[in-house]
Parts: structure tokens; C-alpha cells; sequence
């Protein structure tokens, strides 16, 4: 967009904050949450390149699940019993905080979730890691093939972890929901195109803005490189597309379902229609980039997925598509920092598909971050220093 010589004298101007948040969605509305809730006189910005939501938090399936994307048995082999343990917390505790908000702003549900296996291994992996979510006092039971499909209403699926903990919500409204109770101002379409160390604070600036904060935090998702490029290695963006039919006549699925270790995902509306994602792991070459866009061979795939395992779907026609960019980090864990050469201005990002399960803990935690005097609990867990004695994989 081009700005005339007559515009300019009028747009141009700056203002002050104490701490600016840039990225209007899930991690960045969470966080100017727990900014009003920590210190109500904050005064606190919101920018965003498009409208609050824009991004994949406001294209996702609204999945609320515990853990990472991984089943417990591979990230405790990818992370350690441990880390993999504490990361499990972690969502727990968004989770618990997503809970205790007025859950009718933004269609909180609580009928548990399934993971589903899409072949023996992973029915193996599931079955065998229900000892270890056991001694970690996560609730989890394991179904069998025939009670998972009956459950379904299903074929050709193995058998399943029932998660009593797992949730979905609006995640569109949640935003929305959280940014209005933060006080925070907004300011929708405002791209920031520049981050730097200055006065003593920070100053950022939009095609219209300039503005001045003591603090800020960038929680731009996938898109974090392209505001700090020497970020670029953290993060790398990857498309996910899903659909959505029209309503079916009966409700088939009490709970989301997450199959085929992740790769594709269901749940029902409550108006009867169902979601469904997935298929990228099929098309890796394509899917991958910031280009907004639905191809017809990952749709084919979605719909051929839902028909051959829920056959009561055939006959619903798809009502919607879409796709959406998220950001995977190196590890496929949430990776937050400062930004080099400003010290007071946080990132957070790469939240690898499976944000909403981490997002509202991790708006407290970078709030904690700016304001208490000691690390906060959990820093650790998802601080950048993780790979400074290695080179991360691409
Ligand atoms: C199709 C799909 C399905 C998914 N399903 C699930 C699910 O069911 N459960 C789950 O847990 N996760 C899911 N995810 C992942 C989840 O959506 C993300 O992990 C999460 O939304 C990331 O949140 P974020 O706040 O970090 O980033 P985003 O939501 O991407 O927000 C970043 C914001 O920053 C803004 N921005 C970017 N650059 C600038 C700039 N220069 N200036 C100002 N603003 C800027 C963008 O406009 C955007 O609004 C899914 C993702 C997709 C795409």
C-alpha cells in the first residue's frame, strides 16, 4: 500500500507503553491478559499485521490437548522422561487456566479427546507408554480397537488413548475473549516493520506508528523472521489445511480426534458439522511456506481419510476449506528468548501445531518473565540457550 504526501502529515506520530505486544493471537493476547492481570495500570498495545486472530489462532481446530504433538513415549525418547514430563505439566496447567475463564465466550468444551492409532506401531507406541503416564499421574485409558471404533463409528483405525483432560474451544472467540479482557488498545493492520534497543526501552515501528515501550514481546508466530531475520533458524513455517462439511444429522463424535500421530485430526460442532485437518506428512514439499492457499491434492487426501474411516461422512458435502501457516521450531518445542541486540524485548514462537495446547501458560509465563524478579517457573523448560551447544536441524 502506497501513502501520499497528504496522508503522511496526518498518520505518522508516536506513542508510548509500557510494553507492546506484537501478534494478535493466541501467545500475544495471552499475554496482555496476564499483563492487566498482574498490574491493571499497565498501560499495554496489541499490533497486528491483519485483524486479532489472523493468523493460525484463529484457523486452527481448536484442540485443547495435553502433552506435546508427539505421543508421551516418543517425547520422552525425543526429550527425556523428565522434560517430557514437565512439558506435560506445562499444558496442563493452560489448560486448567483456559478452564477457570468464562468458558461460554468462546465455546469451551470438556468431553475429553482420543488419540487414535492409525496402524500397529503406533497402537504399540500408545499402549506402551500408558505405564509411563501412569506413574506421571496423567489420566489416560486405553481402548481397544473394537471399542474404539464403536465409539467412532469408525473402520480401519487400531486402538486409542482416551485423555479425560483433553478440551476444545472457539479458538477465534478465545482470542478475541482474552484480548478484551486485557484493556490492551489494538491496533488491527499495523504491520511492525522495525524492532530496536532505544530510550532506554524499546521502539518499534508500523507503516503508520511509531511507538516507544519499556518492554515488548513478539509473539509473531511463524512469522518472527520476518521482523528478526538472524531468528530464521528457530522457526521455519509450515501450512496445515483442514475443512469443514455440513452439518451431519446426528452427533458421532463426542470427543476431538487426533490420528495417524497427529497427521490428521476430527471433531464435531455442536450444529452437527464436522472439522477436519491434516495430510501434510503426504505432501511435505508442498506444504511448507507463508502462502495462504488449499490444494486439491491435501483436500483430496482429508476428504478420502474421513470417508474411509468414518464412512457416514461420505455423503456430507464440504462446506469450507482453508489453510493456515504455523511455526515449527528445530525440537518441535515452543522456543522463547530476547531478541539479539534488545534486551528488553522477548520472543516467543514455534509452537509446532499444537499452540493452543501451550498458549494461555505461556502468555503468564512470558508476563512473569517482564515483571518478576526471579525466573519465572518453567523459563527453562522453553528458553533458546537450549541450543547454543548445538546447531539445530533445519
Ligand atoms: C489448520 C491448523 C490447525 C491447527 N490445529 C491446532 C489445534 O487443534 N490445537 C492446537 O493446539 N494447535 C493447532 N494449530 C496450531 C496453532 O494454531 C498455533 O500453534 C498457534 O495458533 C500459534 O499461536 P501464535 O500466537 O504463536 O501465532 P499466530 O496465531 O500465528 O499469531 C501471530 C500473529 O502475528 C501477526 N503478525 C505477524 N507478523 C506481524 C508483524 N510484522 N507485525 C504485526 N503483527 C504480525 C499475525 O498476523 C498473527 O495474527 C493448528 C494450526 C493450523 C494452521
Amino acid at each position: 500500500m502506497t501513502v501520499s504526501i497528504w496522508q503522511q502529515a496526518h498518520r505518522r506520530r508516536t506513542v508510548a507503553y509500557d510494553v507492546v505486544v506484537v501478534g494478535g493471537g493466541i501467545v500475544g493476547c495471552a499475554t496482555a491478559f496476564w499483563l492487566h492481570r498482574h498490574d491493571p495500570s499497565l498501560g499495554v498495545a496489541i499490533l497486528d499485521a491483519g485483524a486479532l486472530g489472523s493468523g493460525a489462532s484463529g484457523r486452527n481446530a481448536g484442540f485443547v490437548l495435553l502433552g506435546t504433538h508427539k505421543d508421551y513415549l516418543t517425547a520422552i525418547h525425543d526429550y527425556g522422561e523428565r522434560t517430557a514430563h514437565r512439558l506435560w505439566q506445562f499444558t496442563r496447567e493452560n489448560r486448567r487456566l483456559i478452564a477457570e475463564l468464562n468458558g461460554d465466550a468462546f465455546g469451551w468444551r470438556e468431553q475429553g479427546s482420543l488419540t487414535v492409532a492409525g496402524d500397529k506401531d503406533e497402537d504399540d507406541r500408545l499402549r506402551r507408554a500408558l505405564p509411563y503416564m501412569r506413574a506421571a499421574g496423567i489420566p489416560a485409558v486405553y481402548l481397544g480397537p473394537s471399542e474404539t471404533m464403536e465409539r467412532l463409528r469408525a473402520r480401519g483405525f487400531r486402538g486409542s488413548l482416551y485423555c479425560t483432560s483433553g478440551a476444545a474451544v472457539d479458538p477465534l472467540r478465545l482470542v478475541r475473549h482474552l484480548a478484551s479482557q486485557s484493556a490492551a488498545d489494538v491496533y488491527t493492520y499495523h504491520r511492525v516493520t522495525d524492532v530496536a534497543s532505544g530510550e532506554g526501552g524499546v521502539s518499534l515501528k508500523t507503516e503508520r506508528l511509531n511507538l516507544r515501550a519499556d518492554s515488548a514481546v513478539l509473539a509473531t508466530g511463524a512469522y518472527l523472521p520476518r521482523i528478526v531475520p538472524s531468528l530464521q533458524r528457530f522457526v521455519r513455517p509450515v501450512r496445515a489445511q483442514m475443512l469443514a462439511t455440513h452439518p451431519a444429522p446426528d452427533q458421532f463424535l463426542a470427543s476431538p480426534v487426533y490420528s495417524h500421530d497427529g497427521y490428521f485430526y476430527v471433531r464435531q460442532l455442536e450444529n452437527g458439522a464436522i472439522l477436519a485437518g491434516g495430510g501434510r506428512h503426504r505432501h511435505r514439499e508442498t506444504e511448507v511456506g507463508y502462502e495462504d492457499a488449499t490444494t486439491p491434492a491435501v483436500q483430496a487426501d482429508i476428504e478420502r481419510y474421513l470417508h474411509t474411516h468414518f464412512p457416514w461422512t461420505t455423503n456430507l458435502r464440504v462446506e469450507s476449506r482453508w489453510s493456515g501457516t504455523m511455526g515449527f521450531s528445530p525440537d518441535h518445542r515452543p522456543i522463547i528468548g530476547t531478541v539479539p541486540g534488545c534486551s528488553d524485548c522477548l520472543f516467543a514462537t514455534g509452537f509446532t501445531g499444537h499452540g493452543m495446547g501451550f498458549g494461555v501458560r505461556m502468555g503468564q509465563l512470558l508476563a512473569d518473565s517482564l515483571y518478576l524478579e526471579e525466573q519465572p517457573n518453567a523459563y527453562d523448560l522453553f528458553h533458546v540457550s537450549r541450543f547454543e551447544s548445538r546447531s539445530p536441524a533445519a
